[in-house]
This record gives structure tokens, C-alpha cells and sequence, in this order.
């Protein structure tokens, strides 16, 4: 049994967040500092460093996990762009962490640890479970018979670019009709602005004089029953519900969990997805998937990198010891 830390890392677009979880299963220290997404890789890689650098400094470390937005290939360096942190491709990710941390480091697709984490809370018990995680943009991950699906470069479930309505809403990808221009945190903003015209609700009050709307203000909205934000919650449950139809279609999952910080005040959107996805899949597809919120929270990425470097070194009952005591403190 090891005694030294496993580092998590969750490499994103407006922030770099770290913890460090001891080999009891406490979290022992957390680090996050902004990411200067517009200044470079090198920059970039700084801020890991320097994030790397407060974790490291409370004791032994064995291993190192992190994830990050866009394509990862199987040596760690990163093989495609992610949208929100210009200059990202072909840095070697996987060789500065372990440089910087001076352990070995292990990095994968943010969604796919999502995905990890999530299912590790759940004891490792689900035999195929499908993340999906509204945030910034949608994430997702897939572990089935045991093995998180990756595909070349990491880039299987990037979800959020399935065209759920051609010639739909124009999506930061290039496309049209992404999941993604519909069910994102800040996607679903701008559709309240957009519907605003046409009412005259404090919602509607609010995106017409300018304030900034984002998910967060519109579920706020929802919760008091104003009804632009029960048409953009409708808006948005739909074209996930359309999302997640076709990928019960594709991926068989026995559990399917919805996660990301919009779901921290979408408070009826996994029942309201559960009721629609049926509408578009073929029934025996349906039947049966069990539809749950994610236990961590936004904590699920950070978990599944920690973890997923504990499993190069843990046994089977090991890690899911570890993750148990892990997973009951942060839910
Ligand atoms: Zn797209």
C-alpha cells in the first residue's frame, strides 16, 4: 500500500485546478490559479507548473493525473487543439508535468476523467456508464466492461458536437447544430437573450437591458417560475434529449449521469431529459437506463485524474478503497 499522494489536475480554459489526495482518502490541499488561455502554450504550461509546484509541497507524491480539453495521443502530448487555450496542440503535456512534478504523470481527455471519476464514486460498479458534462462547453466520457473508451487521440464521446439540428445554431466548432449551441452553459444564455423579445418576464428584463445571462442566472429564473426560462430550460433539455438518444443508439450504457456546472441549478433536467430521450431512440434502447446527477459535482475531472494515476499503482481493491473514502468526502 502506498503512503504518498495522488496529484489530480483539471487543465481547462478559465482555470487550473489541482488537489492532492492522500493515501487515505482525504483531500488534503487544493491549488487553482487562472489560465492564460490567449498567451501561449508555454504560459500556459507555467501556471501547470506553478499549480503542480503548491501541491507537491506538503509531502511525498507518487503519481500525477490531469486532464485537458481537446485530443491527447497515447504518449500524452496533445494531438488536437482544444477550442479554449490557443497554441495547445502538439505540446507535450505528459513530459512537463512529470518533469515538473518529478514523478511519472498520466494525461487523458478531460470528459473521459469526468467519466472515470464518476464511476469510480459509484464503486467502479457500472458495467457501461456514459458522462455527459454541461459546462463551458459539453464533455463527455464512456467506460464500459471496465476500460474508458478513448479512440485515436483520446477524441471519442466529444458529444457536444453531434448535429442534433441541421442547419441549426451556429457552434464555435465551425458547424451547425451542435448539442453543444444548445445545452453549453453559456449557449444557454444566449438563447434567453435571443427569445427575450418575446416576453416580458425579470428574465427577459434583464437579458433586454443588457446584463450578462448566463445558465445560472436562467435556472435562478426557473426556480421562481419565470417563463423565458422555462422555454430556454425546454430549449435546451430538448436538443439534449435528442443528444443523449442517439448515443444509447451507439453505446448501450446501463447508467447514464449528467454533470458540469450547469447542472449545479438545473435542478429538473435529468428527470426532464429521462421523460424525453425515449422520443428519439429505438425503444429497447431506452429501456432500462437508469438517468442520475453526477455525485461530484465539478469535482468529478479532478477525482478521475487523481485516481486514474492511483490505478498504475493500486490493486483492484486498493483503488476502490481509496475511491470510496475519497468519493463519501466530496459528495
Ligand atoms: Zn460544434
Amino acid at each position: 500500500m502506498e503512503d504518498r499522494a495522488y496529484l489530480g489536475l483539471d487543465i481547462g480554459g478559465q482555470s487550473v485546478k489541482g488537489f492532492r489526495l492522500e493515501a487515505d482518502g482525504r483531500v488534503s490541499l487544493r491549488a487553482a490559479m487562472a489560465t492564460p488561455a490567449s498567451s501561449g502554450a508555454d504560459a500556459v504550461l507555467a501556471v501547470v507548473a506553478a499549480v503542480l509546484a503548491e501541491l507537491s509541497g506538503q509531502g511525498d507524491v507518487a503519481t500525477v493525473g490531469a486532464g485537458t480539453p481537446g485530443g491527447v495521443d497515447s504518449s500524452g502530448r496533445v494531438a488536437v487543439d482544444a477550442a479554449n487555450i490557443s497554441g495547445w496542440k502538439g505540446v507535450d503535456l505528459r513530459s512537463a508535468i512529470a518533469k515538473a512534478a518529478g514523478v511519472p504523470s498520466y494525461v487523458r481527455n478531460d470528459g473521459n476523467l469526468a467519466a472515470y471519476g464518476e464511476w469510480a464514486a459509484r464503486g467502479f460498479a457500472s458495467r457501461a456508464l456514459l458522462f455527459v458534462g454541461l459546462g463551458t462547453g459539453i464533455g463527455a466520457g464512456y467506460i464500459a466492461d471496465g476500460r474508458m473508451l478513448g479512440g485515436i487521440d483520446d477524441k471519442a464521446l466529444e458529444m457536444g458536437h453531434v448535429i442534433v439540428y441541421p442547419e441549426g445554431r451556429r457552434c464555435a466548432c465551425g458547424c451547425a447544430g451542435c448539442a453543444e449551441a444548445y445545452a453549453s452553459g453559456p449557449s444557454i444564455g444566449r438563447i434567453a437573450v435571443e427569445m427575450a423579445r418575446g416576453f416580458q418576464t425579470p428574465l427577459a428584463r434583464a437579458a433586454l437591458s443588457g446584463s450578462r445571462i448566463n445558465a445560472r442566472e436562467v435556472y435562478e429564473a426557473l426556480a421562481k417560475g419565470d417563463d423565458l426560462a422555462k422555454a430556454v430550460h425546454a430549449t435546451a433539455a430538448e436538443a439534449l434529449s435528442r443528444l443523449i438518444g442517439q448515443a444509447l443508439a451507439f453505446l448501450a450504457p446501463d447508467t447514464v449521469i449528467l454533470g458540469g456546472g450547469v447542472l449545479a441549478g438545473a435542478t429538473s433536467l435529468v428527470a426532464d431529459v429521462a421523460e424525453a430521450v425515449p422520443s428519439y431512440v429505438y425503444p429497447a434502447a431506452s429501456a432500462g437506463v437508469r438517468f442520475e446527477k453526477a455525485l461530484l459535482g465539478s469535482e468529478a475531472g479532478l477525482l478521475g485524474a487523481a485516481l486514474y494515476g492511483a490505478s498504475t499503482l493500486l490493486d483492484r481493491e486498493e483503488l476502490r478503497e481509496l475511491a470510496g473514502k475519497a468519493a463519501e468526502r466530496l459528495r
